[in-house]
């Protein structure tokens, strides 16, 4: 089914910290005394006058465990098996016996979990991709003290370490997600509006109150291969009866939203975008119920 595109939305969003943010770094702690002991992750930019500089960033790899994550709690409220147990290794092809390079894709796609089907796993390619955030300007950082308590002995169980958060800044990038079901669509916005409103925190030291983050929409793109009034089409409704027969492709796959007006660009897709972050808000919004209705049918 990935060998062709049936339709795409690609959201350009800006992350800014509501409270400090520490997306720490995978490398081990600097011996520089002069470096805090938790650096936020860096890497190398070419900036806009073409000189390369170490900036802080958010790698898409983050975001996109958060997302995850927060995609299968949501979807185990509803029931345990919607998502597999990633970290506890019960894998939904494992635990249903199939091997990815013996299967057919639409097999594999069919015996995986919702959250899989969405995200990927070692037999489904994602249906999302998630670029790394770059901030625009220079993002204000400070050096906080912590402490990490023992909880039996209320002793200091390390520390104290000094941590480097963001206080303020915008980080920019974009989320593409390609051949999707409206359902889809709804769990990733369900997912999304649930950290755009600091309900889910990223980064470390959640539990502390870090990582509570606004996520600004500054533009939606929209390519669909095939157009339906001021309807989003799912890829239920655009792949061939063939296609959504093999991958249990949903019925009905489709969601007006208002505003919505898709227009013929070229011999292949039609094109619809927004730049208005109260609308796309919107528009998240709308087609965020719709993946309880789509899973609880697909049982
Ligand atoms: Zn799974």
């Amino acid at each position: 089914m990935h060998g062709r595109l049936y339709n795409e939305v690609v959201l350009e969003i800006v992350i800014s910290p509501q409270t400090p943010l520490l997306i720490k770094s995978g490398q081990k702690a600097s011996i520089d005394p002069a470096l805090p002991d938790m650096q936020f992750v860096r890497t190398r930019k070419r900036l806009s006058d073409g000189s390369v500089a170490e900036v802080v960033y958010i790698p898409g790899s983050s975001l996109r465990g958060v997302l995850r994550a927060h995609a299968e709690r949501l979807l185990r409220t509803l029931n345990e098996e919607y998502a597999c147990q990633v970290e506890a290794k019960k894998l939904c092809l494992r635990q249903k016996g199939l091997k990815e390079d013996k299967e057919a894709a639409d097999t594999l796609y069919k015996a995986s979990c919702h959250a899989c089907r969405l995200f990927g796993n070692t037999g489904v390619a994602s249906r999302v991709q998630l670029s790394d955030l770059y901030p625009a300007g220079n993002p204000l950082r400070e050096t906080r003290f912590g402490v990490a308590i023992d909880r039996i002995t209320g002793a200091v169980a390390v520390g104290p370490f000094d941590l480097e958060v963001v206080t303020d800044g915008r980080f920019e990038g974009q989320i593409v997600l390609r051949n999707f079901t409206i359902g889809q669509f709804g769990l990733l916005s369900a997912a999304l509006l649930d950290i755009a409103d600091g309900l889910v925190a990223l980064g470390h030291a959640k539990s502390r109150g870090l990582g509570r983050v606004r996520i600004e929409f500054v533009r939606a793109q929209f390519r669909l291969a095939r157009s339906d009034q001021n309807q989003l089409l799912g890829v239920g409704a655009l792949a061939p009866t063939e296609v959504k027969r093999r991958y249990g492709l949903p019925d009905n796959d489709a969601i007006a939203l208002e505003g919505f007006q898709p227009v013929r660009r070229d011999s292949l897709y039609y094109q619809a975008h927004s730049n208005d972050d109260a609308q796309i808000r919107q528009w998240l919004n709308t087609v965020a119920p719709r993946w309880v209705e789509e899973v609880q049918r697909a049982g």
